[in-house]
């Protein structure tokens, strides 16, 4: 039997580069070894976007979009929507029990946003919890393998303890390997963390540092244009940071092996002050556009069907909530709330 993966997406905006290189690109590369399901993650996207359930709405379609034009297959990768999947909500309020709120409390990846959505004091008890809901989206369907970015760690490793936890509670007298839960491993994509075109070292839809696989060629240079780059730098003349630097980070991550030797010419011009900003640009440019190219070509023809997309969501939703559904049989066995069995 394949081994499974779980992960997905909070529809809060476009999919954007860091998406890619983070997750997307091991979701296409693994779904044909995986028996792979793909979240739309509305219910996580409400947490803080509770007073616009319309955004959260709008994005289901885009992101799917974007799934479907990087070319994660429907025939092989099941595509669902995550409030689709009421179960879900109910193994949470269980998992809710296993968790301290001093553990939740001190997750980096929570600490981090609280700060960056600026809740103060005023913390929806929905948003310190998601850790919680997240690592019931990932156990309900008994995911072996998360593929995420860096980000996300933390989310992995409470979603262990908390499978850990809950066998060693409700597990009995179940010998290792038949537990009702695995200890799902994560898997972080080739750039762990994209950096953003402001230089912030995360690429996010909420902070509006972002390249979209959607965007046009002409949104592409505009940003590209405006990039951030070596803030030290002034003249073309003053030798330049290569590292840490976003364009040559681009490069690195976007650029083909047929543009690896122009990119290390560019590289030891520009620590040398040979050479502009501009000029690095514009090649970043076309290198952006040609990764993109396909990625649009595909969005096209999907954006001309859209019941042909409707129908993925609805046959995957389907899918995955037999599958929800299965779990929690075995779920309420172990915790004895098997009552008229
Ligand atoms: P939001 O700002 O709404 O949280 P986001 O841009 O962080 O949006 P998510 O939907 O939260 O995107 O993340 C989806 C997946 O993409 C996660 O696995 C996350 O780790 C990964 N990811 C997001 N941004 C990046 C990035 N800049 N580099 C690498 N991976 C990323
Ligand atoms: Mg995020």
């Amino acid at each position: 039997m394949k081994k499974r993966i779980m992960t997905g997406d909070r529809p809060t905006g476009k999919l954007h580069l860091g998406h890619y290189v983070g997750s997307l690109k091991d979701r296409v590369a693994l779904q044909d070894e995986y028996d792979q399901f793909v979240m739309l993650a509305d219910v996580q996207a409400l947490t803080d976007n509770f007073e616009n359930p319309q955004k959260v709405r709008d994005n289901i379609k885009e992101v799917a979009l974007d799934y479907l034009s990087v070319g994660i297959d429907p025939t092989k990768t099941t595509i669902y929507i995550q409030s689709q999947i009421p179960q879900t909500a109910e193994l949470t309020i269980y998992f809710l029990n296993l968790v301290t709120l001093a553990r939740l409390e001190r997750n980096p990846t929570v600490k981090e946003e609280m700060k960056q959505k600026g809740f103060g004091s005023e913390v929806p008890v929905g948003f310190l919890a998601y850790p919680i809901s997240q690592a019931a989206d990932i156990l309900i369907l008994k995911a072996n393998l998360v593929p995420v970015g860096e980000d996300q760690r933390p989310m992995v490793e409470q979603t262990r303890e908390i499978a850990r936890k809950f066998n060693l509670l409700y597990g009995g007298d179940l010998p290792a390997g038949r537990q009702v839960f695995p200890e799902p491993e994560i898997k972080v994509g080739a750039v762990a963390r994209l950096v953003g075109t402001d230089g912030n070292s995360k690429m996010s839809k909420s902070l509006g540092n972002t390249i979209n696989l959607s965007d046009s060629e002409e949104e592409v240079e505009k940003k590209v244009m405006g990039m951030y780059t070596d803030p030290k730098r002034i003249h073309p003349t003053d030798p330049g940071t290569v590292e840490g630097n976003p364009v040559f980070i681009y490069l690195d991550a976007f650029g083909t092996d047929a543009d690896q030797e122009q990119v290390n010419k560019f590289k030891e011009s520009y620590r040398k002050g040979q050479i502009g900003d501009v000029e690095v640009k514009k090649y970043l440019v076309e290198v952006l556009n040609k990764f993109l190219d396909p990625i649009r070509a595909r969005r096209a023809e999907f954006e001309k069907n859209p019941e042909l997309v409707e129908e993925i969501l609805k046959e995957g939703t389907k899918k995955a909530r037999g599958e929800a559904e299965k779990t929690m049989i075995e779920v309420k066995k172990a915790m004895k709330l098997n009552y008229f069995d």
